[in-house]
């Protein structure tokens, strides 16, 4: 069982309360970094002296907060209403688990049944206005011990492995925490690496936007997670991917947000050839990560480069990623960095 993926994957941290995920964090590489500090966002940033070899600044980027649910309101039944927190797909809620508050308190996310529906209603998606996350409170003063408007909910997913899959929440982008909490424990590099474990991504890419400015990198990598969408329907007339579960970590060209600095696209892909590392090119086209707010920071233009783990039904309760292709991502950025020179982005 990899315990760093279930510890990470079980923390919360719903987009702007992301403090439970930066302490965990924090107490996992405070004995492999030379200083770290938060900032007033919430970014946990670190910084690990290299050996002196290059004066390059190399910065590596994860977020920590996840999708997930905020309250709006509680009926006088005592459920709560809710709105979402980042990209969702309504469909993914109805019967889920969710945690809510900092109590943690169990609830599900309820509607009206299926046998108090109308054959008309049952061929439609029960839409969100009708959800409610049901705590058991039988009134409204009674669900008020359990929370109250501007409290998250995030979903209860606990971690499991089948093989080399694993099934959880969140691995967008805990999984990329984990690989950069990997990297930290690691030897020190030639350069002074900066960690950034960022907030606020999946609610547009805010956190990123102020990281940058105070680390001033040369080079950035930032690492996340991308939808694998490799199951299409038997006669589906565009079998085409994104990326596939199981292929290696996918590397970015270009996304709606960015277009990732030629050179360093040339050297992690020359990088993963030399030693035999799989990986795969994104496919070009929608979607951002925090490679675009680091990208054009207010500090300046910095070369950046985006790593990607495919990952089955992200954004939602329940995700599913391959352990070999974390196992390849953590070795090609490892191996990239170790390998990093400043001829790599001269003009
Ligand atoms: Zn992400």
């Amino acid at each position: 069982m990899n315990k760093l993926l279930q510890q990470l994957t079980e923390a919360v941290g719903v987009s702007g309360a992301e403090k439970e995920v930066r302490v965990l964090i924090r107490d996992l590489i405070q004995d492999h970094v030379d200083s770290w500090h938060v900032d007033a966002l919430g970014n946990l940033i670190a910084h690990k002296k290299g050996t002196g070899e290059s004066d390059l600044r190399v910065m590596v980027d994860a977020h920590m907060d996840e999708v997930g649910l905020i309250v709006t309101g509680i009926d006088g039944n005592g459920t709560f209403k809710f709105s979402p927190v980042g990209g969702f797909d309504d469909r993914a809620l109805l019967g889920k688990v969710v945690q809510l508050g900092s109590k943690k308190v169990t609830g599900v996310i309820g509607a009206r049944p299926i046998h108090l529906t109308t054959a008309a209603e049952r061929g439609k998606i029960a839409p969100r206005s009708g959800m409610r996350i049901d705590v058991g409170a039988t009134s409204k003063d009674n669900a008020k011990a359990s929370g109250r408007p501007g409290d998250r909910a995030a979903f209860l997913t606990p971690y499991e492995e089948m093989g080399d899959i694993a099934l959880g929440k969140s691995f967008d982008d805990r999984a990329g925490c984990a690989i950069l909490i990997e990297l930290l424990q690691g030897a020190p590099y030639p350069f002074d690496l900066y960690a950034s474990f960022t907030v606020q991504e999946e609610v547009g890419l805010r956190g990123a936007k102020t990281t940058a400015a105070a680390i001033k990198p040369d080079v950035a990598f930032i690492l996340d997670c991308t939808p694998a969408y490799d199951l299409p329907a038997p006669g589906d007339p565009d079998e085409s991917t994104n990326v596939c579960l199981g292929d290696g970590p996918a590397i970015y060209v270009m996304d709606r947000a960015t277009i990732q600095d030629p050179r360093l696209v040339k050297y992690l892909l020359r990088t993963a050839d030399d030693h035999a590392i799989p990986v795969q090119v994104r496919r070009p086209g929608g979607g951002g990560t925090n490679t675009s707010s680091v990208q054009r920071s207010t500090y300046g233009p910095v070369a950046v480069a985006t790593m990607s783990l495919p990952g089955r039904y992200l954004h939602a309760p329940t995700s599913m990623i391959s352990l070999v292709d974390y196992g390849h991502m953590r070795q090609l950025m490892e191996t990239a960095l170790r390998g990093l020179t400043a001829d790599v982005i001269q003009r």
